[in-house]
């Protein structure tokens, strides 16, 4: 047998990892089109900048000891899903028993903001010329609060920098979080002196000889030295969708990550997947290692849904952010702890049952809920807010 990965991430290590945990002794051929083996994004906005070095997924040599064969540099371009091949970049045809699409994301673009001095964040290479260019900058200008662009503002400010964000939103995150976690995160950054223009967002972009002038759409004008466009991703999935597999906002997949074809899986954060009856396409580091494992024993002869709690975690400055959960209304969460200090954990809640938590500063309580949340359980608002019990104790006391 042999299973040919599509994709250098971490979906993909994780995948080949979980394989060989397994006892799979068929070959293993992962393709990839950036040089590197796998290696951890999450670092690249945080650490990394601040130089830090790549940390890989796995290290070199468990390739080899694996028998995980790297086709590294080299772009799968086609699929034969009748002939179950996957042609490269190289011309090479390599041929499969079962294929996993793991292509991942690319940073969204914004017509007329490329070229010298403008940035976008994705990969190592994108992270090396930003950690470059910013040794020699003095502003940095950000389009976007989203997580990446609230984590390089923090990663350029302990740099040093002068930072400005531009976010057309009423606060960062306001999309993911809500208004008021948002807001709790507009007052960390611009404590840290962050200029955060909200409401706001740039038209155009002009060059001079010694940086960029931007100018916004309430006819502000800003000099700067770089540009980060920090505006979301979009799926790699035109190579599904080429060869006639099913797509929408990512590669459509079962609880199983099977795709519309047979014996083609797709996961991480390229994959459109069925959670708990919900169609979500997930782009968190978590949920790629996870989909990896139960790709792994699907594709090994064990039938195992992915079904566990979406998680993940932000950095910036000394703020940790997590979440696990889907949250049904982001206006409507009880609050436990204080926002305004910038410790607590927000909770929804239907009849009863917890869909979600977005906490700040307290890992615990996410680790709690992360425990239960797809076990049948009852609290309510009140208990939720009372902090004279421990939450681990409450969450174990009302799991039926
Ligand atoms: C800067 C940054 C910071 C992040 N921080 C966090 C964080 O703090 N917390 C968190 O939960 N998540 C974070 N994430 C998200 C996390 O890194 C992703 O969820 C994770 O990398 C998804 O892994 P993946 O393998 O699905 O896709 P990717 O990591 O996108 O890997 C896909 C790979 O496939 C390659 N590829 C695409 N098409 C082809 C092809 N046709 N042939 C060959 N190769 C191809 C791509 O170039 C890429 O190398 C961050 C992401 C970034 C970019």
């Amino acid at each position: 047998m042999r299973v040919v990965l599509v994709g250098g991430g971490v979906a993909s290590a994780s995948t080949a990892a979980g394989l060989r945990k397994r006892g799979l002794d068929g070959e293993i051929v992962l393709v990839a089109d950036e040089p590197e083996p796998p290696y951890e994004r999450p670092p690249l906005s945080k650490e990394f900048l601040g130089g830090a070095d790549v940390a890989p997924a796995r290290g070199t040599q468990w390739y080899a000891d694996n028998g995980v064969e790297l086709r590294l540099g080299n772009r799968a371009t086609a699929l034969d899903l009748g002939g179950r091949t996957v042609r490269l970049a190289d011309g090479d045809e390599v041929d499969y028993d079962a294929l996993v699409l793991a292509t991942g994301l690319r940073a969204r673009r914004l017509p007329g903001f490329d070229g010298e001095r403008v940035h976008h964040l994705r990969t190592v290479a994108d992270a090396r010329r930003l950690r470059a260019e910013l040794a020699g900058a003095s502003r940095l200008v950000i389009l976007g609060a989203g997580f990446i662009g609230c984590e390089v503002a923090s990663s350029a400010v302990a740099l040093g920098k002068q930072v400005t964000i531009f976010e057309p939103e009423p606060a960062p995150l306001a999309r993911a979080l809500g208004a008021r976690i948002g807001a709790a995160l507009l007052d960390i950054h611009r404590a840290r002196g962050v200029e955060v223009r909200t409401g706001e967002y740039v038209e155009s972009m002009d060059r001079t000889a010694d940086g960029l002038v931007l100018t916004s759409n309430l006819g502000h004008r800003m000099e700067c030295d770089l540009l980060l466009v920090g505006v979301g991703a979009r799926p790699n999935l035109e190579l599904a969708a080429a060869a006639g597999i099913a797509t929408g906002d990512g590669i459509l997949v079962d609880e199983y990550g099977r795709t519309s074809a047979p014996d083609v899986y797709a996961l991480g954060d390229v994959a459109a997947q069925l959670h708990h009856g919900v169609r979500v396409r997930v782009e968190h580091h978590d949920n790629a290692l996870r989909q990896g494992r139960a790709v792994a024993a699907n594709l090994t002869g064990e039938a195992v849904p992915h079904t566990d709690a979406h998680w993940f975690w932000s950095d910036q400055y000394d703020h940790t952010l997590q979440s696990v959960g889907r949250a049904r209304d982001l206006d409507d969460l009880v609050v436990r702890g204080s926002v305004e200090e910038q410790r607590f954990a927000a909770f929804s809640l239907t009849d009863g049952r917890i869909d979600a938590v977005i906490a700040l500063n307290r890992p615990g309580d996410v680790l709690a809920v992360r425990r239960i949340l797809h076990t049948p359980h009852e609290v309510t608002a009140d208990q939720l807010r009372d902090e004279s019990v421990p939450l681990k104790q409450m969450l174990r006391a009302v799991v039926s």
